[in-house]
């Protein structure tokens, strides 16, 4: 009898998934006319997503038009630090689920149509489990990882690593004051995620920020996206 209940268990999670693949699926075409890159961006809760939304909004506000929608279980503090910034912010309360899934963000979507926007961040849920399995129908995954976290993070939250397209490590102005192994950190990232690109940055000090903004602009011209914000500048 628990062998059958075991087997249901793993049928009612495929049938989730594909539900929720479907509908990714969609989302990523939403985008597509749209000629929005959108990025899924997932670390553990504190990792640094929260701020280095806040000075890409602000270092990018004449260049692109933006929009973040921002998964949390229960507050909106995180869009309220995001508002006024010149980006469109939608809060999705996900109340007890750990997770954004593609549904939510279609939903997201819906409130979006008059922005048009150029880049949407998708801020999901702080947790480096479940997250990895709901394709949003983004065109890239950002994983971030903090010095304080431990080097380790990437080995023993491989599902999550694996599907990066870029890693960043966050909050690279007190790597010296938390002991932070740079080297380790790497070869964790490169074990698991070979093929990712890493940019180190800090929210705070700027440090790196450059590396990050050109990341987003060649993933734009990638998904056939262009121009760049000069010559989008000068047509404005
Ligand atoms: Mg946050
Ligand atoms: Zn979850």
């Amino acid at each position: 009898m628990s062998d059958s209940g075991a087997l249901r268990t793993i049928v009612i999670k495929e049938s989730v998934l594909d539900k929720n693949r479907t509908i990714a699926r969609a989302n990523r075409q939403w985008f597509d006319e749209r000629r929005c890159l959108a990025l899924n961006l997932l670390s553990s809760p504190g990792a640094g997503k929260t701020s280095l939304l806040e000075r890409t909004l602000t270092d990018l506000a004449d260049s692109r038009r933006m929009a973040v929608i921002v998964g949390d279980l229960a507050t909106d503090n995180d869009a309220r630090r995001l508002n006024d910034r010149g980006a469109a912010i939608v809060q999705i309360n996900t109340l007890d689920i750990c997770h954004l899934d593609a549904d939510m963000v279609a939903r997201a979507c819906s409130t979006l149509t008059e922005v048009e926007p150029e880049v949407c961040f998708i801020e999901n849920v702080g947790n480096m489990v479940c997250p990895a399995s709901f394709d949003l129908g983004e065109h890239a995954r950002v994983v971030l990882l903090s010095v304080t976290e431990g080097e380790d993070k990437p080995v023993k939250y491989p599902t999550l690593f694996r599907t990066a397209d870029l890693v960043v490590i966050t909050k690279c102005d007190i790597a010296d004051a938390v002991g932070f192994d740079r080297d380790a950190a790497i070869r964790s990232v490169r074990a698991v995620c070979p093929e990712a690109d890493v940019i180190e940055v800090s929210a705070r000090t700027a440090t790196g920020l450059n590396a990050w903004y050109d990341w987003i602009e060649k993933r734009r011209s990638h998904a056939g996206f262009g121009p760049s914000p000069v010559e989008h500048g000068t047509q404005e």
